[in-house]
C-alpha cells in the first residue's frame, strides 16, 4: 500500500530491516551508543551545536509536543499560542490541562497568521515569556513563517515549534529565529518508524523547568541520556530504525535533498491533479513540500474517493472537522517512488472521470 497519509510513512527496505536487529537489553552498552548516535545525527540535520541537545522518548509525536509545553515554561512564565488548525488548537488543549498560563491568539484553520495582532497581543501583555506554534499545520498544509514569528519574538520571547510534521525536511533556522526548542517525530518527513519521538531544545533552557509530570519530563530524560542511561523502556526497534533512517537521510544529501525531493513530488501531484480540474485549498507559496490539502471534485464524496483509491493501492487522507466534507489531502513524505505517484495520478483520474 502507498501511504499518501502524512505519517506513519512507508520505510524504505534499509529501515524496515533495521526493526529487525537483534534483541538488546537497554541498561547496556549497546543501547547507549545506539542512543548516542541518533541524538547526534538529529542535531546534525540542522547542523546544531552541543549548546543544543536532541531528547528521546518513545512516544507518538504528541509526546513530544507534550514534554516541550509541560517542561519548558516555568511556573511564573506566560505563554502566547497561535493557532491556525488542528494541532495549534491541541497546543491550547494541553495548557489547559496542564494549567499553564496561557493567552491565544487564534484563527480560522488554514487562515495565515495575522502579524499585526501578534505584535499588538505581545505589546499590550508584558507578562508574555513564551509563545508556541506549529509549524507546518497539517490541517491544511500551511507552512507557517518561522522568520516573520522569530523577528517578533526578539530576545524577549522563547519561541517553542512542534515540528511534527516538518522536521527533516523542511528550513528551519534555530539561531536566526530564536527557536528555544522543536517537537518532532521518527515516523513522518525523517523515513523512520511510529514509536519515538524527541525534542530538540537549546540546554540552558532547562535550568529553571518546573516537575508537571513524570513521564514528560525532558530535564530527567535529557539528563539521563547524556549520562548513557535512560528513565524508562525505550521502543528498541523504533530506535534502530530512527538511526538507520537518519543515515539514509545523510546519504541522501541530508535534509535540503529531502526538501528538493519532496518539492518535485509534490509540483508532480500538483500538476497532476491541477489537470483533472482539482485545485489546491492554498496557493504554493503558502504550503509546504510536504503536504497539500484539495478540493474534492464537485458531486464527489470524500469516501467515494478514498476507496477507489484504495482498492488501487494509494491511501489519501481526509480532511478533519468542518473541512472532512470538502477537502482531502495527499502528503509525498515517505519512500515513493516516482512511478508510484503517477500511479496515483492515472488512478485519480479514472475515478474522476467515471
Ligand atoms: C502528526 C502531527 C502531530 C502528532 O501526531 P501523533 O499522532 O501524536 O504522532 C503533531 N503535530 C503535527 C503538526 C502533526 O502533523
Amino acid at each position: 500500500m502507498i501511504l499518501l497519509n502524512p505519517g506513519p510513512v512507508n520505510l524504505s527496505q534499509r529501515v524496515r530491516r533495521a526493526l529487525a536487529k537483534p534483541d538488546l537489553c537497554h541498561r547496556e552498552r549497546e543501547f547507549f551508543q545506539l542512543q548516542s548516535s541518533i541524538r547526534e545525527r538529529i542535531l546534525a540535520v540542522y547542523g546544531l551545536p552541543a549548546s543544543y541537545a536532541a531528547v528521546l522518548i518513545t512516544g507518538s509525536g504528541t509526546a513530544a509536543v507534550e514534554a516541550m509545553l509541560t517542561t519548558l515554561i516555568p511556573t511564573d512564565g506566560k505563554v502566547l499560542i497561535i493557532e491556525n488548525g488542528v494541532y495549534g488548537e491541541r497546543l491550547t488543549r494541553i495548557a489547559k490541562i496542564y494549567q499553564i498560563n496561557h493567552a491565544l491568539l487564534h484563527h480560522a484553520w488554514g487562515a495565515s497568521i495575522d502579524l499585526p495582532a501578534l505584535r499588538d497581543t505581545l505589546r499590550r501583555d508584558g507578562g508574555i515569556t513564551h509563545m508556541a506554534l506549529v509549524h507546518h499545520e497539517t490541517t491544511t498544509g500551511r507552512l507557517n513563517s518561522l522568520t516573520d514569528i522569530g523577528d517578533i519574538c526578539g530576545d524577549r520571547v522563547c519561541l517553542l515549534i512542534d515540528a511534527v510534521s516538518s522536521f527533516g525536511a523542511e528550513a528551519i533556522d534555530f539561531s536566526g529565529s530564536n527557536i528555544g526548542a522543536a517537537a518532532a517525530t521518527a515516523n513522518k518527513c525523517l523515513h523512520g518508524a511510529p514509536g519515538v519521538c524527541f525534542v530538540v531544545l537549546r540546554r540552558e533552557l532547562l535550568a529553571d523547568a518546573p516537575k508537571r509530570n513524570l513521564y514528560f519530563d525532558l530535564a530527567n530524560y535529557c539528563q539521563h541520556q547524556d549520562q548513557e542511561s535512560t528513565p524508562f523502556t525505550p521502543s528498541i526497534p523504533c530506535f534502530y530504525a530512527l538511526e538507520e533512517a537518519l543515515k539514509e537521510l545523510e546519504d541522501q544529501g541530508g535534509r535540503p535533498a529531502r526538501q528538493r525531493r519532496y518539492r518535485k513530488s509534490m509540483a508532480l501531484v500538483l500538476g497532476g491533479l491541477s489537470a483533472l480540474g482539482i485545485e489546491s485549498l492554498l496557493r504554493a507559496e503558502e504550503s509546504s513540500v510536504v503536504l497539500n490539502a484539495f478540493r474534492l471534485p464537485p458531486g464527489m464524496s470524500y469516501d467515494t474517493l478514498h476507496d477507489g483509491l484504495k482498492e488501487q493501492g494509494f491511501v489519501i487522507y481526509a480532511g478533519q472537522g468542518s473541512l472532512a466534507e470538502s477537502i482531502f489531502r495527499v502528503s509525498v513524505m515517505g519512500e515513493i517512488p516516482r512511478t508510484e505517484l503517477e500511479r496515483f495520478l492515472d488512478a485519480m483520474g479514472e475515478i474522476v472521470r467515471r
